[in-house]
Order: structure tokens, then C-alpha cells, then sequence
């Protein structure tokens, strides 16, 4: 692929096993983006810092399927992204804007590193049933995190196509789990949409209930 490199901030939201992951995969490798997750800079802190009281309160909410305390999340976001911007590269987060505290804090450094005409909010919409139904049948590498979505077409792989890495479950993919984090997405998130559409921007809606391809190409469509 042939693609220009883009200098984007390209945040995707939407509920639990809505395909943020794959589309922020896909994103990455087309346009040269770096792919930030939150779960990941959650699970790098824990291993990297994990005597410090803050990394352990962190640690507990997030294995009960509660989040984290939102000015210690947003510290170690952005301290990410200004790494990554700092680098002259784009991003695409699969995991924000999550609460309004959060999307100020980050829509504030976008505007400011990336500037507002390359700021691209995409939202994936899905059902509470779809939700659940997929979360608690897709794995993850363990190399990088690679997503493998419950799809007939991956349900016999036993390592990750791209790096050969074992392929496991993601701790927040339980049935206990799942349903509350559902739940806390519609409660806290959708009010962030209003918050961005207040501030003058544009949402891409996308709808989540098709295949990952057709996603794609629904995302590729309304991009410009
Ligand atoms: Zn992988």
C-alpha cells in the first residue's frame, strides 16, 4: 500500500467488541498512525511501576471492571500522546473520548499539537446484545495485542496471524464484566457526544453491527 502518511488524531469510540481495536489497526497501517489503547498504557504502568500506591489503587479498579481514577488516566495519556506527537506521527486511539473530563483534556492537546482540521472523531454504534455476544468469544495476541474478533473465519486460529504470537482472553471479557462496562459506555460516553458536537465538531456514525470490512470501508468513505 502506497498511502500518504497522515498527521491525524483520530479518536474512535463506541461500546465494548464494537471493532475499535480492528478499525484503529486498520487506520495505523494505512496511514502511518500510532495505535493508542488505553488498556495497553494501563498494563505498561502496572508492569513498569508497580510499588507506587497510585499504580496499585489504579490496578484494583481496573481488574473489578471499574475505571480508573480519571486525572491519573488522563496524566498517563497524554504523556503518550505527546511522545507520539512529539515524533511528528499521527494517532488513532481506540479507546477515547470516554468522559467529558477526558475528551476536554484531549480534544485541548489535539487541538493544539494536531490543530482542528485533523482531528477525526468516528463513532462505531452496536447493540447491548452484539456487545456481549462477541466480547466473550474474541482473544488477543500476546505479542502485541493484535485483536482476533469472534469471527467464523478466526475461531480456529491458535496463533496470531501477524506475529505468531498465543492468542488469549482479555481479563475484562468476562460475563460479569462485560454488561456493567456496556452499561457505564452509555451512561458516561454519550453525553461526550454532545459535549463535542457543542464545540463544533463533526461525528463520523458507523454502523458497528456489520462485518469489519464493510466498517472499513464505511470509515474510508466519510474520512474526507
Ligand atoms: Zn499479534
Amino acid at each position: 500500500m502506497d498511502n500518504e502518511l497522515k498527521f491525524w488524531a483520530v479518536s474512535l469510540m463506541g461500546p465494548i467488541a464494537s471493532g475499535k481495536g480492528t478499525q484503529a489497526e486498520f487506520l495505523a497501517m494505512e496511514f502511518g498512525l500510532v495505535h493508542l489503547e488505553n488498556s495497553r498504557i494501563i498494563e505498561e504502568k502496572f508492569v513498569q511501576d508497580p510499588d507506587n500506591p497510585v499504580v496499585q489503587e489504579a490496578k484494583k479498579a481496573y481488574l473489578a471492571g471499574q475505571w480508573i481514577d480519571p486525572q491519573v488516566m488522563m496524566n498517563w495519556i497524554i504523556g503518550t500522546m505527546k511522545d507520539v506527537a512529539a515524533r511528528h506521527q499521527g494517532i488513532v486511539m481506540s479507546s477515547g473520548f470516554r468522559t467529558e473530563y477526558e475528551t476536554e483534556k484531549e480534544l485541548e492537546f489535539f487541538e493544539q499539537a494536531y490543530g482542528r482540521e485533523n482531528i477525526k472523531i468516528i463513532t462505531l454504534t452496536l447493540s447491548e446484545k452484539t456487545s456481549i455476544e462477541r466480547s466473550l468469544n474474541r482473544r488477543i495476541c500476546k505479542a502485541n495485542r493484535h485483536p482476533i474478533p469472534n469471527l467464523p473465519e478466526y475461531r480456529d486460529l491458535k496463533v496470531c496471524p501477524q506475529d505468531g504470537s498465543e492468542l488469549e482472553r482479555r481479563v475484562l471479557d468476562s460475563p460479569e464484566i462485560v454488561p456493567k462496562r456496556y452499561q457505564e459506555y452509555i451512561v458516561k460516553t454519550l453525553p461526550v457526544i454532545d459535549f463535542i458536537k457543542k464545540r463544533g465538531y463533526n461525528i463520523i456514525e458507523i454502523n458497528g453491527e456489520q462485518s469489519m470490512e464493510d466498517v472499513h470501508r464505511d470509515i474510508l468513505n466519510k474520512l474526507w
